[in-house]
């Protein structure tokens, strides 16, 4: 059977979000962040787009033998370190770079005694994982004393960066704590304190989302890099056109009704293929460039839209749901009150991907990159 829904990975655009972020950051490593299947995108085909990558940062021990395994010699950050005694040895056999981020972890590293690159974490306030400020020089010197492990930098994640009213100053001063008595290298920025406080920056950044064009601060755009390109397009093909009279209504709970005749199409992607049932009647998708309304509930495999205002599209066009300089995941997800990271990661793997592998017009970087004013203030 012909799918109808398909996703469209552009590897030329990662790239190109790549080279931004790291022309905006000389003289720091950008880790890229390809946890959760490269937000969606696939963990070995981002990787291999980014082959000049400084490094690349994820959660699951075995997506990082993956790496390995296909050929990817550059440091692979483990965030979240190990979740069992056992994945140390292993970390170390596949030369890995681990987060230290609990007492737990800490008795399986000494135990170990494996010469492992570690990154201590600090709660700065996300309270999840990582040590108390006092607890991670204590934790540092104790490694350093040991003499087995060599202790890379400290690193924290900020809980708020997200957020533009929250000021980071707080645990900017938590961590800070811990960097001046240590004197270690750091990392402490994710996309959103990259962008807006460039004193975070350190040794390393570790970007997700930016590479993805998804903004962490969206709908605000005040802090967003010119040029980042889509890398995710999620398209489907209209398999079916129809009339609704004037009080006629449409799917699942009628929850929308006609309030005059109205030419629908009935697009083939649903929730089952990753579409978020949660979008309203009247979120965009788009139809040669032009954004037509959604009507009524997101099915499973099939969603309706409003084509009255465009008598010639037909059976068998193809409609952009999102991932178009026209229409973003960001504006979908925003719509949706979520954020592109859950919809990207929610694509099912049944959905068929094809690859954009070269760029038939590769795009200059834009030429002033340095960061906005403005971002200093956000601190
Ligand atoms: C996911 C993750 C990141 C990347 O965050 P983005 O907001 O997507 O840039 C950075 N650091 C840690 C610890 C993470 O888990």
């Amino acid at each position: 059977m012909t799918r109808t829904a398909y996703a469209e990975i552009n590897l030329p655009a990662l790239r190109h979000n790549y080279a931004i972020a790291k022309r905006q950051l000389p003289g720091t490593r950008v880790w890229a962040v390809v946890k959760s299947n490269g937000y969606g995108h696939g963990l070995l085909r981002v990787a291999q787009a980014l082959p000049e990558a400084d490094g690349f940062a994820l959660i699951n021990l075995d997506d990082a033998i993956a790496l390995r395994h296909a050929g990817i010699r550059a440091p692979i950050l483990l965030l979240e370190g190990a979740i069992e005694a056992r994945e140390l040895d292993e970390a170390h056999a596949w030369q890995l770079d681990v987060v230290l981020r609990s007492e737990h972890q800490l008795q399986w590293l000494r135990a170990c005694g494996q010469p492992l690159r570690v990154w201590v974490k600090v709660n700065t306030g996300m309270n999840r994982f990582g040590f108390v400020p006092e607890r991670a020089i204590e934790v540092v010197r104790q490694l350093q004393q040991d003499g087995v492990c060599e202790v890379a930098g400290l690193m924290t994640h900020f809980a708020c960066a997200d957020d533009l009213a929250t000021r980071l100053d707080a645990p900017w001063q938590r961590f800070m704590q811990v960097v001046t008595s240590t004197g270690l290298p750091f990392t402490a920025a994710n996309s959103a304190a990259t962008l807006r406080a460039p004193l975070t920056h350190g040794t390393a950044v570790r970007l997700g989302g930016l590479l993805y064009n998804n903004n962490p601060f969206y709908p605000d755009t005040s802090l967003w890099p010119e040029g980042i390109l889509p890398a995710m397009r999620f398209a489907a093909r209209i398999v079916h056109i129809g009339e609704l009279q004037a009080g006629d209504s449409i799917g699942y709970g009628a929850a929308f009704t006609a309030e005059k005749p109205m030419r629908i199409g009935i697009v083939g992607a649903g929730y089952g293929d990753g579409y978020p049932r949660a979008a309203p009647s009247g979120t965009p998708v788009l139809v040669n460039g032009q954004r037509v309304p959604l009507v009524g509930r997101v099915a499973m495999n099939v969603l309706a839209i409003d084509l009255s205002e465009h008598p010639t599209v037909g059976i068998g066009d193809e409609v952009t749901l999102w991932g178009d300089a026209a229409l973003s995941c960001d504006e979908i997800a925003w719509r949706c009150g979520t954020i592109s990271e859950e919809l990207q990661c929610a694509l099912t793997s049944r959905l068929p991907v094809r690859q954009i592998v070269a760029d038939s017009h590769p795009r200059p970087l834009p030429d002033d990159q340095t960061a906005p004013a403005q971002c200093l203030a956000y601190l």
